[in-house]
């Protein structure tokens, strides 16, 4: 691995060794942070986001055991997805935001997509997975931060918003994501966490029969032992599996800048 410095904090793995001490590592962060938590660490699944990097580095991470991968951008997804057709179980999940015109790509072959945020959208992945005949599952992408042009619905509109998305069979609604606000300050943090847990029990007692809204998609590699720590069931982990981005934050999401 290359030696972290002060300003790389995440030394780029190199080798499958590199991606398996990694991986122990997060591994290990997540399961003392469910201890502190009285909870059980098989209930957070760790999902490694590997954009920005490349084919050949995400051939030594499945070997590491990584066969269920983030991506950002879904054009980055679908084109490594087809060069990586070869290793038939790796599949991918679209945790950013998704123009309506291009949910056909999503359709095709992404297993997962965490940042559903409008009814068009819904509209247009249930029709393109019709076509598909395939399903996916989705989070609900909710602005926990109250920053004014970050992705994601607000909380008061996910009531009718879950309702309306009950007639969509393609969709298999699992439960919310979101990004927490970018912040020194501890306490701002967890409250975004927080609301998105009780967003999560709330909704769940007004659900439609079919769905179960468990899962709650939030933490990353700055914060994701706190998000363990306040009920997250899936982490979404980049840099401290692959290394260091060379592309700032707000390159993906333009409100970080
Ligand atoms: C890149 C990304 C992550 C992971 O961020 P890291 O800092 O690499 O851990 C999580 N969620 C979303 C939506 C992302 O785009």
């Amino acid at each position: 691995m290359t030696t972290p410095t002060q300003e790389n904090r995440y030394p780029t793995a190199l080798t499958v060794d590199d991606f398996k001490h990694n991986l122990a590592v997060v591994r290990q962060k997540i399961a003392t942070a469910c201890q502190r938590s009285g909870r059980d660490a098989h209930t957070v699944r760790l999902l490694p986001v590997s954009k920005t990097v490349d084919k050949a580095r995400i051939q030594l991470a499945y070997e590491a055991g990584c066969h269920f991968l983030g991506e950002n951008k879904v054009q980055e997804a679908f084109d490594k997805w087809q060069s990586l057709s070869a290793l038939n179980d790796l599949q991918w999940s679209i945790i950013g935001h998704l123009q309506t015109n291009k949910a056909k790509f999503v359709a095709k072959f992404a297993a997962e997509f965490q940042a559903l945020d409008s009814i068009r959208l819904a509209e247009a992945l249930e029709r393109k997975l019709q076509e598909e005949g395939r399903s996916i599952d989705v989070f609900i992408q909710v602005n926990t931060s109250g920053e004014t042009s970050k992705y994601g619905l607000h909380p008061e509109e996910t009531a009718a918003f879950i309702k309306s998305l009950a007639s969509f069979d393609c969709l298999k609604v699992k439960g919310f994501m979101t990004l927490a606000c970018l912040s020194d300050n501890e306490q701002r943090v967890r409250s975004c966490f927080r609301l998105l847990r009780n967003l999560r029990d709330q909704r769940q007692q007004d659900a439609p029969a079919n769905m179960q809204l468990h899962e709650l998609s939030m933490g990353m590699s700055g914060d994701y032992a706190m998000a363990v720590e306040e009920g997250a069931t899936v982490v979404r982990v980049g840099q401290a599996i692959f290394g260091a981005r060379a592309l700032p934050d707000s390159y993906y999401w333009p409100t970080h800048g």
